[in-house]
């Protein structure tokens, strides 16, 4: 049995076990495949927790916790332990294409995902879960009757066959997984972006807000940085609707030269590019999948989780406290069907009841995506809310979640902008 702690690749260990059953077999270890596995292993269900990488993979991400993730977090019990590495922020600063800024308050944090993910997958393990790595998702075993009844997985050159009650694909933005499992129904990602950490710590004092810029430079999308643990800092751009032509085809975007037109367009990037030295020598890129939309949820005997259902936020590229979220939706819905005696069919139908309820907010923050699309906008709302409090407040809500994104860039919402000066 695989004692759970030797995640690395290196030849001289000793190839891992994999065991041949399992109730949950949970294919990924980023925040949502973790969550998940955390979940339901406290709960004392016999869950295997693979990833095609070992223990301290790297992901290309922005690295920035949201009050989602804040509260995902406090669920699983690992808020302080993460906070106690992350760096906070007490403010996102808004940034328009004229140069305009609004300081919106709201919990914050970053820490590099290198750190978060080893630190979520550890906790997996900490409360039972088995984890074994470098071992990949090949494809589903189906039943007769059409039933996903484990996976296939290769493990050091062997495939070998794992059965289980349950498979959770948890496997992010990469198509493949789902497109093996029967369950995409689009390869395309709905966004791209690309990101780089710099270390400049005699910027730590001066940039202490999580800065989102939108200039035409970066249109449709945006620019960041994040102030990040050690004087280090996340910078980066985001594309939305990357592969939005009518055929779904890739559209001619250069994510390097985008990148290069933010430093030069927003000067604190090309402060930050200029004093700083960019760690790791280099820009990563990867793809985002948003609005709970690309593939099916679920098949019998499966369930799809996290950024490979969706799970990211359009008009913010967030995603790591919704894959958190959806994941735990995934284990309430097994461990409720547990409790209750519910079949199969039922506990998925709670899974994409749960999914179902989440959709309206994620609608929202597609129409908020107009935003990234005509940095106009964002003009006009951050020179309003320098002005008004109640709209401050607004945006703050966004942040939170408490108010509606969508809002402020509707007809009335614009019109309310116009109106209202308190
Ligand atoms: C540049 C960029 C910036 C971003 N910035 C932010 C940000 O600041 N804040 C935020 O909240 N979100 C951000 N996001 C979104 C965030 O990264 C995702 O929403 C989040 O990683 C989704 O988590 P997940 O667990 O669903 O998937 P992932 O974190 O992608 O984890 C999936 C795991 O599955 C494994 N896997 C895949 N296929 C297989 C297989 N066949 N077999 C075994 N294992 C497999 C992978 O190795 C990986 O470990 C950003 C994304 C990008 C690209």
């Amino acid at each position: 049995m695989f004692d759970g702690s030797a995640a690395g690749s290196e030849p001289s260990q000793p190839a891992p076990m994999l065991p041949r059953h399992c109730t949950v077999l949970i294919v990924g270890a980023g925040p949502a495949g973790s969550a998940t596995a955390r979940l339901l292993a406290r709960a004392g269900i016999d869950v295997l927790l693979i990833d095609q990488h070992p223990l301290g993979r790297d992901k290309v991400c922005g690295d920035g916790l949201i009050p989602d993730a804040h509260a995902a977090l406090a669920r699983l019990g690992l808020l302080e332990q993460v906070m106690a590495r992350a760096q906070r922020a007490s403010h996102v600063a808004c940034i328009g294409p004229r140069g305009g800024r609004v300081d919106v308050p709201g919990h914050l944090a970053v820490l590099p995902r290198r750190e978060l993910d080893a630190l979520l997958c550890l906790a997996a393990q900490e409360a039972g879960a088995r984890f074994v790595a470098p071992a990949r998702f090949e494809a589903p075993l189906i039943d007769d009757a059409g039933k996903v009844v484990g996976a296939t997985i290769r493990l050091d050159e062997r495939t070998i066959e794992v059965a289980a009650d349950w498979v959770i694909l948890a496997t992010g933005a990469q198509p493949k997984a789902l497109m093996s499992a029967g369950l995409c129904e689009r390869q395309s990602p709905s966004c791209v972006a690309l990101r780089g950490y710099v270390s400049a710590p005699g910027l730590a004092g001066r940039i202490k807000a999580l800065e989102l810029v939108w200039s035409r430079a970066v249109r449709p999308g945006y620019g960041w940085i994040f102030p990040a643990p050690d004087g280090s800092f996340n910078i980066g751009v985001g594309v939305t609707d990357s592969h939005a032509t009518s055929t779904g085809a890739k559209k001619d975007l250069n994510l390097r030269s985008i990148f290069e037109a933010f430093v030069r367009d927003y000067p604190n990037a090309a402060l930050l590019m200029r004093e700083g030295e960019l760690i790791g020598g280099d820009l990563k890129g990867a793809p985002l999948r948003c609005n709970l939309e690309g593939s099916r949820w679920t098949r019998p005997g499966l369930m799809v989780t996290g950024e490979a259902a969706g799970s990211t936020y359009s008009f913010t590229g967030e995603g790591i406290g919704k894959a958190m979220e959806t994941g735990m939706l995934a284990a309430d819905a097994i461990l409720c069907g547990r409790e209750k005696g519910w079949d199969e069919t039922r506990t998925r139908e709670a899974y994409e009841a749960g999914l179902a309820a989440l959709k309206p907010r994620f609608a929202l923050y597609e129409t908020a995506n107009r935003i990234n699309a005509f940095p106009v906008l964002a003009d006009l709302l951050i020179w309003r809310a320098r002005h008004s409090p109640r709209l401050l407040n607004r945006m703050a809500g966004v942040i939170n979640e408490t108010s509606n994104p969508g809002q402020l860039v509707s007809l009335k919402g614009l019109a309310r902008l116009i109106t209202e000066w308190n």
